[in-house]
């Protein structure tokens, strides 16, 4: 207890930015699904640190990879390239419908570069006239300036004076309001193949079909932001794979580096192309260590039975919050789709997710809101499924608690 008194709670409202407002419990140590706080208390792991731990804490591959490249080279900057760049560039390519990959360091760094490439390809392809932006309400793309002006949550872009222009919202999973937004000014429609942090909102086949064809009839790029929903999270690699509509930029982060910061624009040749030399460019992304890191992670999950366990588990994870429910009625619908899952709260619980994430907590599991009625659970993808059933157990004791009031 006494060395770690200095490192506690009080201090973050010290000497942190108060743009946070984190739990009163600091974890110090993780494996697997599990993690321990500064006085050994165990938590079952069911945020996966918001959709990115997708192999748990301290996984051995990653921990190999990570000492390995750590003994060998960190950094070089873009002056020059290296070999776990090159290598896991090439299995992106590989197994996705990209020819080309663009290193970033973050999910919002990564859609900025899809984002300036999409204006850039307009532009020299087009005309100066095609700048129009289509996103959708409710979406989140990142919080650099541009990227929170594209999301779809003004509260999120409003107080920090003129926004990026030309930026417009559709409705998700509603096709004629992009209909009525879309033109030849159209440089890009951009989406997340299924809404995460807006409230885990899956999108139609007809909407996302349709989507694509407007973007098709109209010359405008079509750009998923798999940020979250990429590498093994919806039980295909990316998201894209099991709606059967292939984007022409994808943005990937989050659990790409498995708990490594890193990102990705993946797209073709054709479009790639108008990122010439100079226009666009960042010092960290591409960095050897985060890369190292990151190709160990995708060669984790990109395994057949990896993937197929994510819908098992998806299912152990639906079937028992099903079953707190037949008990409980706390919510309206569990939906989601692999191990992205949100729980909607019922009209008696409207606004109080926070509420439910908190009285898990003080029973040892973490997990996640998506918005103010909706709870939220992002584990890690090889979560054992004794961790899943315990971590219930505390899930539905939890409940109970709110529910007895
Ligand atoms: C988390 C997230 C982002 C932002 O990623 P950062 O790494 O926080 O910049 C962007 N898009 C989606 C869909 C996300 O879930």
């Amino acid at each position: 207890m006494t060395e770690h008194n200095s490192a506690n709670r009080d201090l973050f409202d010290q000497v942190m930015v108060p743009n946070y407002s984190p739990s009163a419990v600091i974890p110090v140590r993780g494996k697997g699904s599990k993690v321990w706080d500064q006085d050994n208390n165990e938590y079952i792991d069911f945020a996966g640190g918001i959709a990115v731990n997708c192999l748990g804490h301290c996984h051995p591959a990653l921990v190999e990879a990570l000492k390995t490249q750590g003994e060998k080279l960190w950094h070089l900057s873009n002056v020059m390239t290296n070999e776990p760049a090159l290598r896991l560039a090439k299995k992106l390519v590989d197994n996705t419908f990209a020819e080309k990959v663009y290193f970033a360091n973050s999910g919002a760094e990564s859609n900025e570069a899809a984002l300036k490439l999409a204006r850039r390809w307009a532009l020299d392809v087009h005309g100066a006239d095609k700048t129009e932006i289509i996103a959708f309400k409710q979406g989140f793309h990142g919080r650099t300036f541009f990227t929170v002006t594209v999301g779809g949550q003004a509260a999120y872009s409003d107080g920090f004076g003129p926004k990026p222009g030309d930026v417009f919202h559709a409705e998700y999973n509603n096709l004629d309001s992009v209909k009525e937004l879309i033109s030849e000014k159209t440089c890009a429609v951009v989406m997340e193949p299924l809404q995460g942090e807006g409230g885990i909102i899956s999108p139609t086949n007809d909407f996302i079909q349709g989507v694509r064809d407007l973007c098709d009839q109209h010359n405008a790029l079509l750009v998923f932001d798999e940020v979250q929903t990429g590498v093994g999270r919806t039980g295909d690699l990316y998201a894209y794979m099991g709606l059967n509509v292939t984007p022409d930029i994808l943005t990937t982060a989050k659990a790409l580096g498995g708990g490594f910061p890193i990102g990705a624009m993946l797209t073709t040749t054709e479009i790639a192309k108008h990122l010439k030399i100079g226009t666009h460019g960042s010092t960290y992304g591409g960095n050897p260590l985060a890369c190292a890191v990151a190709e160990a992670a995708f060669d984790t999950v990109n395994d057949p039975a990896v993937l197929a366990a994510v819908l098992s588990k998806a299912t152990l994870f639906k079937d028992g919050l099903n079953k707190i429910n037949d008990k409980y009625n706390v919510f309206k619908e569990i939906r989601g789709k692999g191990l992205l899952i949100g729980a909607v709260l019922t009209d008696d619980y409207q606004g109080r997710a926070k509420e439910f994430l908190n009285a898990a907590m003080s029973e040892g599991l973490m997990s996640l809101v998506a918005g103010a009625s909706i709870v939220r659970f992002a584990p890690s993808l090889v979560i054992p499924d004794a961790d899943i059933a315990e971590g219930l157990l505390r899930f539905e004791k939890a409940v109970a608690n709110i529910v007895k009031g």
